[in-house]
């Protein structure tokens, strides 16, 4: 039985903001059925994004759809709202949000009063202002930009194929990820197997036509597996004909050409940043403390630190890691982190609701795996470090665990089964982002510029 009746607003529908949620459902039951607490949840999208099977969506072992859970669907008991959180006024209980349709009805944004706050909104990409980047690079954190990068890698095998111009050619089967985190690595892994793959229906292109680059700034790549799996992952990238270049920036990519900080030069229509994260934006718009990094200074229990009625957990909170040694360590941004959090965030909230005690988060970080394409991978998991096919086969495993829903775990291994009965699908659906072209051209209207043909390229 809570204390009085409360309004909870979750802000962000990713991990925290699901796991809470639905860790809520769970402990509030009685409390939501007889209508004394009210849960809503605001995402950018309607549904959760599984990051971790963003690569092996871009390589198409998954469909889109199966890396993401419908919100709507898992949160029976919460009210949905798809928009995106302008501003919190927390001293006044206030959110502002823009939906869809605030724009259309012309009366403003609407304001969401609350009695608890769960903010959530995780993490972007830390972009740095390299000439180019803005103009040609594109991320990997969302399922758009995981698909849209599989169709355009496709589709400059497909330019390359075409083409009679050389110096098109080379670009076209350029491909430079920059940083070597596991969202770098286990994308640049998993597509250039994809790559190479397909390389085996084009009369014209060989694997070792493509460049695949990989530039990370220090001297390794893979933290999260530790540094002898690091160093493994690098040997084994290079056997692959991956060219990885340690301790080297990328200075620009204007006029679509990488310049690396060692004076390489490589003319690319391929940029892919993933060279870590920032904490979400939306934490400066907030009356909340945040960090010399930006991220929300947290407590132990979850509660933003010096102010009541507020929790944060995951990428956007700094919560401080009670198992570390020396003191004033955070907990990183990772899923292994948030998702935990997020259990602790919902019991806390049932408690301080029935003014019970709070729990204290407290997690071991145990390691990592890494897929590096089919077959292919590495794993430093409580201790035990695995390589090739095993930790491959562990990465499997332990996501299926993991992917949120039985649905969702039903849905992906019937994809891998099916995929190990028949060959890898290599097409390319990039014109699924222009649905209109083919109408428009039919009823005399101008033809959008084929990507392919666009001489400023296709992304
Ligand atoms: C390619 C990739 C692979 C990864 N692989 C691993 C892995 O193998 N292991 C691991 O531990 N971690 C992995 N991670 C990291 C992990 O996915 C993140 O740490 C985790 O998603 C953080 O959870 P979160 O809830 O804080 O943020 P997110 O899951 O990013 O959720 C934030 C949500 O907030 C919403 N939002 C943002 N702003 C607003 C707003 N203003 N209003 C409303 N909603 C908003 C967003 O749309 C999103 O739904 C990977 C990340 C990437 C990108």
């Amino acid at each position: 039985m809570v204390k009085e009746r409360a309004r909870i607003l979750i802000v962000g529908g990713g991990y925290v903001g699901l796991y809470t949620a639905l860790r809520l459902q769970q402990k509030l039951k009685p409390e939501l059925k007889r209508g004394e607490v009210e849960i809503t949840l605001v995402s950018t999208e309607p549904y959760m994004t599984y990051q971790p099977f963003l690569p092996e969506a871009a390589a198409g072992s998954i469909s889109p759809r199966h890396v993401v859970v419908p919100l709507r669907r898992v949160l029976d008991q919460c009210r949905i709202l798809i928009g995106e959180v302008q501003s919190i006024d927390h001293a006044k209980r206030t959110a502002t949000v823009t939906t869809l349709a605030t724009e259309e009805e012309g009366a403003g944004a609407e304001q969401i009063t609350y009695d608890e706050l769960v903010l959530a909104p995780g993490s972007v990409s830390r972009a740095l202002p390299i000439p180019g980047l803005a103009d040609y690079a594109i991320g990997f954190k969302t399922v758009e930009e995981a698909i849209g990068l599989r169709n355009h890698v496709i589709e400059q095998m497909d330019i390359a194929s075409s083409t009679r111009d050389p110096a098109i050619r080379d670009a076209a089967l350029t491909f430079v990820f920059v940083g070597g985190g596991y969202a770098g690595v286990e994308a640049l892994g998993e597509l250039e197997d994809m790559a190479r793959y397909a390389a085996r229906y084009y009369h014209n292109v060989r694997p070792e036509d493509m460049k695949w680059i990989l530039v990370e700034a220090s001297n390794r790549i893979l933290p999260e597996v530790g540094e002898e799996m690091g160093k493994y992952t690098v040997t084994q990238l290079r056997r692959r004909n991956i060219d990885v270049r340690l301790e080297t920036r990328l200075d620009s990519c204007a006029d679509r050409v990488a310049v690396l900080s060692d004076g390489a030069r490589f003319p690319t229509r391929t940029v892919v940043w993933t060279a870590g994260v920032k904490p979400h934006p939306i934490l400066a718009a907030t009356d909340l403390p945040l960090n010399e990094r930006g991220r929300l200074k947290c407590t132990p229990e979850l509660t933003v630190d010096g102010v009541t009625h507020a929790w944060a957990a995951g990428d956007a909170a700094a919560v401080p890691d009670v198992t570390a040694a020396e003191s004033g360590k955070e907990t990183a941004p990772n899923a292994q982190h948030a998702l935990r959090q997020a259990r602790v965030l919902g019991d806390n909230i049932a408690h301080s609701l029935r003014d019970e005690a709070l729990e204290t988060y407290s997690h071991k970080y145990v390691g990592s795996v890494a897929s590096l394409g089919l077959h292919k991978g590495v794993a430093h998991v409580y201790g035990r470090k695995l390589k090739g096919y095993p930790a491959w086969f562990m990465h499997r495993v332990y996501h299926l665990s993991r992917v949120p829903t039985f649905n969702r775990k039903a849905r992906v291994l019937a994809e891998w089964t099916l995929a190990g009965l028949f060959k890898r699908e290599i097409v390319s659906l990039g014109s699924l982002e222009h649905p209109r072209a083919e109408f428009e051209l039919a009823a005399g209207g101008k033809p959008p510029l084929d990507p392919k043909l666009d001489p400023k390229g296709s992304s």
